[in-house]
């Protein structure tokens, strides 16, 4: 999910945009540009289009304001936050770490969508002072919506949107689906209940999946033309529905799955997992060599490369695969390997769930572990693999 352009930092946090956003913003000021075309008849399609797209831009200003208030009280718990990323189904902030205690998780949540609301009342009441309230006044009881907007200028009726999809997001977010903002306040109630935090979640992402289904079958429904009561009808609607539901699905499973993975591997040293005695070849070693006695009849496809007695790198298959076949015997493993500069190591007392984040984070299959610059073991991705395997199996 670190993918998508950088577009600014605040306070040490990258603000990036996902591609996919790109299409949610085309699609917010085409949809108000025609609302307003059908409020508003007498203004230009450039008023009209500039209007629209400035009320998309300020709709991800909020969004931003959402998540920045997670990250700034997540940091003020003592918990890094490297990058807030938006992308078509709103922001993600990118905290590093899981909250220590139910505390600290429950307000790093509430506020995201107290913002919100914060916000929608704000503009609300804006709106308010600029001419709707005194337009219902003037009409009396009875008056309707669609003349209290036909009454609002250019200005006003950007706030009236901007405040209502506010309200919007504060309520959507506080929905109880694991990992929305409302399903951690629900496991940072039942952790605070139970004490465990592994339950929590998995009862947590049990109420994310379930309300997942509901979202996937109402969506469902309303492709076959049903009315949904508060979620409405329509194709375009529905369709929505059934994306924002698979997506809450996929990621209720994948929270919990992280939380148990974590817990298995907290507190076990890297030594205790590592690769102990990995083949190590020297960095004079031919391509060719390499391949006929380390690589045929083992399964190994990573070696420390060593300068005498110094770890020097670490050649990979991937490396190898770079070179044509023709070329194996003149080139030599220093000359492909990943040198030790750029290469991320780990030591054995590290702990197992740290490294397994380097390894998804760099996108590597494996680390040298490295003690007072001398190379003790190797930890492979495989290695975790087979010691969570035999853990939960264990357990079940
Ligand atoms: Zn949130």
């Amino acid at each position: 999910m670190q993918k998508g352009f950088r577009i600014g930092k605040i306070a040490g946090i990258q603000i990036l945009i996902d591609w996919s956003w790109l299409l949610i913003f085309l699609l917010i000021s085409w949809n108000l540009a025609i609302f307003f075309s059908q409020i508003h008849p007498e203004w230009g399609t450039g008023l009209r289009w500039g209007l629209a797209m400035l009320a998309a831009i300020l709709f991800f200003a909020s969004v931003l304001a959402h998540e920045l208030a997670h990250s700034f009280v997540a940091i003020s718990q003592g918990i890094p936050v490297r990058s807030i990323i938006l992308f078509m189904f709103g922001g993600v902030s990118n905290i590093q770490r899981e909250p220590a205690s139910p505390r600290s998780e429950f307000l790093i949540t509430i506020v995201g969508p107290l913002t919100s609301l914060l916000i929608g009342i704000g503009l609300l009441f804006l709106t308010a002072l600029l001419g709707g309230i005194q337009y219902v006044v003037d009409q009396g009881p009875g008056t309707e919506m669609s003349g209290v907007l036909r009454n609002l200028g250019p200005l006003a009726s950007i706030l009236a949107w901007l405040g209502s999809v506010n309200l919007i997001l504060a309520v959507f977010n506080l929905v109880p689906g694991f990992p929305l903002d409302g399903g951690r306040v629900l496991r940072s109630i039942l952790w605070w209940i139970s004490g465990n935090l592994r339950r929590a979640t998995h009862q947590a992402s049990l109420v994310g999946q379930a309300i997942s289904w509901i979202l996937i079958v109402s969506g469902v429904a309303m492709l076959f033309g049903f009315q949904v009561p508060l979620l409405g009808s329509g194709l375009i609607n529905g369709l929505w529905l059934v994306f924002i539901g698979w997506f809450l699905n996929s990621a209720s499973i994948q929270s919990y799955r992280r939380v148990v993975i974590r817990d298995i591997l907290e507190g076990i040293p890297v030594a205790k997992l590592m690769r102990r005695n990995p083949p190590v070849v020297d960095k004079h070693l031919s391509i060719e060599n390499l391949i006929s006695e380390y690589v045929l009849g083992s399964d190994d496809h990573a070696f420390p490369v060593l300068d005498g007695e110094r770890l020097a790198g670490l050649v990979t298959l991937e490396d190898v695969r770079k070179i044509t076949r023709d070329r194996w015997s003149i080139v030599n493993v220093g000359e492909i390997m990943t040198p030790i500069d750029q290469l991320v190591v780990i030591k054995p007392d590290a702990d197992s769930a740290d490294a397994l984040e380097q390894l998804t984070q760099r996108d590597v299959r494996q680390l040298p572990v490295v003690s007072n610059g001398v190379l003790v073991g190797l930890l492979r991705r495989k290695d975790i693999i087979k010691f969570l395997s035999i853990e939960t199996e264990f357990e079940e």
